[in-house]
């Protein structure tokens, strides 16, 4: 069922505390951990409660949610102490999303290259 915890999911796993991550910050219906391999000073992931399998499915199903990652990522770039960062929601094996549980990359810390990729 949508939203349910699903056995395979690594996000699902921390999200409940069965694999160890480095927590920065508690949402009502979020988490937010460092990324375990950073590609910036600060590379954090926001992620829901709810397992949704990216995030558009994420804000079909509970657009408060979907709102509360945003809310929630500016939050954790407030609390890095970044004016500048970049929000990234892969969406697709050919986009680059390999853990297809909803998320948003916050990555700041160092100039961040312009354009898109
Ligand atoms: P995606 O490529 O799906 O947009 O992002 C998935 C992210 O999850 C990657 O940046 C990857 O480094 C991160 N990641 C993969 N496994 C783990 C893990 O076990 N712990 C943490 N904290 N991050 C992980």
């Amino acid at each position: 069922m949508a939203g349910e915890p699903q056995a395979d999911c690594l996000f699902c796993k921390i999200v409940a505390g069965e694999i160890p991550a480095t927590v920065v910050r508690k949402g009502e219906h979020t988490l937010a951990f460092r990324d375990i391999h950073p590609q910036a000073p600060t590379h954090i992931l926001v992620v829901p409660h709810a397992h949704h399998p990216n995030a558009a499915a994420l804000a079909a199903a509970e657009p408060l949610v979907a709102a509360e990652l945003l809310t929630e990522a500016a939050a954790v770039a407030a609390g890095e102490g970044l004016s500048d960062y970049r929000l990234i929601f892969n969406t697709g094996a050919g986009a680059g999303q390999t853990v297809f549980h909803a998320h948003v990359h916050v990555l700041g810390g160092r100039p961040l290259r312009e354009g898109m990729v």
